[in-house]
């Protein structure tokens, strides 16, 4: 068998190898097994399905079934495997009735291999009865569904249509399924088997690290303007993608960029779908241009030399940052991930979640993750321990050799997830590695901070913002603090020896760990929490990062 699967891999696909964990994933499948693959953008999870998908068509068991959300995708795959020699086809909204029937002619005469197909099609009574047909004759190979990240709403592309699959395993019990995502931490992925039922398939988790990506994140101050130093001190004439938040800073920041002389374009939903597609071409054919973007833009496009990832807004959650870092360097070679982010980035974000229509125990969690990102986003010690860590995994350097670690952690594995990473682990290849910040104690700042924020809530009975907690701290006198009085208060000035640039890092960290929230109903002002208590009292320690500006010494890999 395995000598079967090699053969197509070679002669199909014309590669000579499998990677990582393909080899015992086809396997598995071929034999007729469920698997739940968890493995990075660019790891290789098509042949995962498409060999075991031609095996089994061979063995005579008929067609593969594959729900992938994604049309390009879809017909980029079809596309390729068809030029393999490989009976492929599509069933999604760009057919017409005609060319439909025809699918489903081909299909129903065992002529097709592999028919991907979009999740709203596959549950529709007539599609299913088609399967029911096939089915019946034993001509149901298999299926396999892809981003299956999809069915949960932890996930940060959650569509309802992913629920509906449950129908394949209760109808064709016996046939087959896998299922394949480049996203999860340990909630989405016990999501995932709970949703799709895969309490029995076997688990292949491979290392999520990609150790070409050089991760950094730095504090905002002017975010377009250090963009554009970044991209002419580091990227002149590279292919990469900026992400903004909103549509206008999108328009903005694209301009900026034109006029600085780069072959920028903008891209978010609300321009009209031509100049869209347009535009996606150019980034896929032309050479160096920066695609600045919403995040409506980059799922599923595979353009391999991507050399930079930026965001000037800080994403959801540290999924969303994984997965949109992780479309640079799909190559292999250097790549940059890099972020720029600031306070009001945390307030923006917490507020979107305190707004949105979601019930408390989504947006607990939703906040949980925010505070997850913060956390990764102000920490002094190696970016990828902590990115890897988030994902479950324990980070050890350079040991890939032996390739990465597969399956064997039980359905939950990645509960492991909240523990600490291996303390002092180091990856050579992030900002924190290169250039270890200066770490300096803020502890002292954080509770005068947090006694300003409690005496100021007792004196005038309502919280103010960070802006008029500093200036008490520092011993201003503006409008504002003469007009509540607040220069009585007796921390008034006790901060004064502090910068202001210190105070917000420290905002931020006690934020990014629940120290303090921001409440967004009432005019983003500061609350304190339960958490306040133990940084107070003196007894959390607060260790900050001192804000460096990139080091100049970067350039160096880029031999310039
Ligand atoms: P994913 O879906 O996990 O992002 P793909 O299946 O698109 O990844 O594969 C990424 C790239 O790696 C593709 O260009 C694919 O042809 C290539 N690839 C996958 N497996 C192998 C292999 N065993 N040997 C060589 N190239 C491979
Ligand atoms: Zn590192």
């Amino acid at each position: 068998m395995t000598s079967q699967n090699s053969a197509i891999l070679r002669e199909v696909f014309g590669y000579e190898a499998f990677r990582g964990p393909q080899q015992a994933i086809v396997e598995h499948v071929v034999a007729g097994g469920d698997a739940l693959v968890l493995m990075p953008t660019g790891g290789g999870k098509s042949l995962c399905y498409q060999i075991p998908a031609i095996a089994r068509q061979r063995a005579g068991r008929g067609i593969a079934v594959v729900v992938s959300p994604l049309i390009a995708l879809m017909h980029d795959q079809v596309g390729a495997l068809r030029e393999a020699g490989v009976a492929a086809a599509f069933l999604n909204s760009t057919l017409d009735w005609e060319q439909t029937q025809d699918v489903e002619r081909r299909l129903l005469r065992g002529e097709i291999t592999l028919l991907y197909a979009a999740p709203e099609r596959v549950t529709t009574p007539r599609f299913l009865s088609q399967l029911d047909a096939l089915h019946a004759r034993g001509q149901l190979s298999l299926f396999a569904i892809d981003e299956a990240h999809c069915v949960s709403q932890w996930g940060h592309d959650f569509r309802p249509e992913y629920r509906a699959l449950t129908v394949l395993h209760e109808r064709y019990a016996g046939v087959p399924r896998i299922a394949l995502t480049a996203t999860a931490d340990a909630l989405t992925r016990a999501d995932i088997i709970e949703r799709l039922q895969l309490e029995e398939a076997r688990l292949f988790i491979s290392s999520f690290d990609r150790p070409n990506i050089r991760y950094s994140i730095v504090e905002k101050k002017d975010a377009t303007t250090q963009l554009l130093r970044f991209i002419e001190g580091e990227h002149e004439g590279d292919a990469g993608v900026v992400y903004c938040q909103s549509r206008k800073r999108v328009e903005d920041v694209a301009q900026t960029l034109q006029d600085a002389g780069i072959n920028a374009l903008p891209y978010h939903a609300g321009l009209n779908a031509a100049l869209r597609q347009t535009h996606q071409d150019r980034f896929l054919r032309e050479e160096g241009v920066v695609m600045v973007a919403t995040i409506a833009f980059g799922m599923g496009i595979d353009k391999p030399d991507v050399r930079f990832v930026a965001h000037l807004d800080m994403p959801k959650n540290i999924e969303g940052y994984y997965q949109e870092t992780g479309r640079a360097g799909r190559d292999g070679l250097p790549a940059d991930a890099w972020m720029v982010y600031g306070l009001q980035d945390v307030v923006n974000q917490a507020r979107m979640i305190d707004e949105s229509p979601a019930g408390d125990d989504f947006k607990r969690v939703m906040r949980g993750k925010l505070d997850a990102l913060l956390s990764l986003a102000e920490a002094s010690d190696c970016r990828r321990v902590r990115l890897l860590g988030y994902f479950g995994e324990t980070y050890e350097r350079a040991s890939s050799d032996a390739g990465p670690p597969q399956g064997g952690h039980g359905p939950l594995g990645g509960q492991r997830g909240h523990e600490v990473p291996s303390v002092g682990a180091t990856c050579g290849n992030c900002d924190n590695c290169l250039n270890p910040p200066e770490v300096w104690d803020g502890t002292d700042a954080a509770r005068k901070l947090l006694s300003t924020i409690y005496r100021v809530q007792q004196m005038s009975g309502i919280s103010f913002g960070a802006g008029h907690i500093m200036d008490i701290l520092r011993g201003k006198t503006t409008e504002k603090i003469t007009q509540f009085g607040h220069a009585s208060l007796s921390t008034f000035g006790i901060g004064a020896g502090f910068s202001e640039t210190q105070l917000r890092g420290v905002l931020r960290q006690l934020i990014a760990t629940g120290a303090l929230s921001v409440d967004a109903q009432a005019f983003n002002t500061l609350q304190l929490t339960e958490g306040s208590r133990a940084v107070l009292r003196g007894e959390q320690n607060v260790q900050l990062r001192e804000s460096v500006t990139t080091p100049a010494a970067r350039k160096s890999r880029r031999g310039g």
